[in-house]
């Protein structure tokens, strides 16, 4: 039979780069053939050779409710029979706007965007607008989206201003972003000592799932919140990822910690393209029409978009939904550590809400440098084994997984037989 996969991606190179649209889809980090996707249903996923896939990616977190919601589907249909865009203000977006404000304690008012980039490059512009200052504070590991401001890496040492991560960034854009060790509070304290009068704004995910999963720690979010206040520093938390993945509060409601403003993305548009930036009443009030910080979108709000992620936030708010998202994940996570276990391959674990994370190593990382002396060489192949099994999980070692409301008893059981068997063929390397 032919591999209509292969086929597919060989095509797909001649008249696109890697022949994907974002680069992680390429399997690069893991080798191999990416699947190319037909159709998803649920907990579920075809590819072109209508090979079946239980699938922990969820469109990289969106699919919460699952692939394909029958609700979610008629509300795209119907808002797509009413004409697909205007630019034009809607009815749908005053929905959002006030379901958002409404779910989300810290967010007065907020703007909608059409990706997670777009909610943290104009974040970080409205901050330095708002605080008349440039430096921006990221850290090691967390991922905000690929514009210039934040493709930065760390300097040689702890006040060196930061070097590009990708061609193209000028250095005079990397020289204002400072890279600290995340969960590394003296070093937070320092910076802020040296350099807190010119800091415009930090920029953090609560959980880090761009490096699997590293949740920040208590103290590091107080502390943080604390000289934020304290200096006159925008507050960002990106919640792309963890806004209403890990629970209805957010990452910020389980820290019992308010963003100055929070981004948003993924879930909140259901697989469709819909992000936000919002926040703090004054600072919003920096935004053009009303302030002197310009942002616009021709699709901002799309009717269509906003229908699929509307409909999404309104079923996540059935009762119990994270209860069962936590049971059935919790289930996963134990089965699979047996299951390693028994293999004597090392694994830890994490879980919060539906997203999740995995790690060939004995402890839980709690910095991106743990994360890298963690046994990531270890992924490939069982990358690869679970693939083979019918198991569709990110194929690489630095990302989250997502489990969806989809997710049945049976799936979970599925998986953790399949487990098994990639367990054992990767036993001999360990
Ligand atoms: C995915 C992600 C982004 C970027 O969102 P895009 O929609 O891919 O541009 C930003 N921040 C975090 C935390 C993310 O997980």
């Amino acid at each position: 039979m032919t591999n209509l996969n292969q086929a597919l991606f060989d095509r797909a190179s001649l008249t696109s780069p890697g022949g994907v649209n974002s680069p992680v889809r390429a399997f690069r980090s893991v080798g191999g053939t990416p699947r190319f996707i037909k159709r998803a249903q649920g907990a579920y996923m075809w590819d072109e050779n209508d090979t079946r896939y239980i699938d922990y990616v969820g469109s990289w977190g969106p699919a919460i409710v699952g692939h394909a919601h029958p609700e979610v589907v008629s509300a795209v249909q119907e808002a797509a029979t009413q004409g697909l865009g205007f630019g034009a203000p809607t009815r749908a977006e005053v929905e959002m706007a006030e379901l958002l404000c409404t779910m989300l304690p810290s967010m007065a008012q907020v703007r909608l965007v059409s990706s997670g980039t777009e909610a943290t490059m104009s974040a970080i512009r409205l901050a330095r607008g708002f605080t008349g200052r440039d430096l921006l504070i990221k850290f090691e590991g967390c991922y905000h989206g690929h514009s210039d401001s934040l493709l930065v890496k760390a300097g040689s040492g702890l006040l060196t201003l930061g070097n590009p991560s990708s061609k193209g960034v000028p250095v005079g854009v990397s020289n204002n972003t400072l890279v600290l060790p995340y969960n590394d509070v003296p070093a937070l304290k320092t910076l802020f000592a040296e350099k807190g009068d010119q800091i415009a704004a930090v920029i953090l995910e609560p959980i880090a799932g761009n490096m699997n999963f590293v949740r920040a720690s208590f103290e590091f979010m107080n502390a943080l919140r604390d000289l934020c206040t304290e200096h006159g520093v925008v507050l960002i938390i990106d919640e792309v990822m963890t806004g209403f993945r890990v629970g209805l509060q957010c990452a910020q409601g389980l820290y019992g910690i308010q963003a100055d403003i929070t981004t948003l993305g993924k879930v909140i548009g259901g697989g469709m393209p819909v992000a936000a930036f919002g926040g703090r009443a004054d600072i919003m009030a920096h935004m053009a029409p009303l302030g002197g910080v310009y942002q616009a979108g021709t699709l901002s709000g799309n009717p269509v978009a906003v229908a699929a992620g509307y409909t999404t936030m309104k079923l996540i708010q059935a009762p119990g939904f994270y209860e069962n998202l936590r049971a059935k994940g919790a289930a996963l996570l134990d089965g699979l550590t047996h299951a390693a276990h028994a293999a004597g391959v090392p694994l830890s674990t994490e879980l919060e809400g539906g997203m999740f994370g995995i790690f060939f190593s004995e402890q839980v990382p709690k910095s991106f440098a743990d994360v890298m002396a963690s046994r990531v060489d270890l992924f490939p192949a069982f990358f690869h084994g679970m693939l083979d099994e019918g198991v569709y999980l990110a194929p690489s070692a630095f990302e989250a997984g997502f489990i969806s409301a989809a997710h049945t008893d049976d799936d979970v059981a599925q998986t953790i037989d399949c487990a098994k068997r990639a367990f054992a063929r990767i036993a001999n390397q360990v």
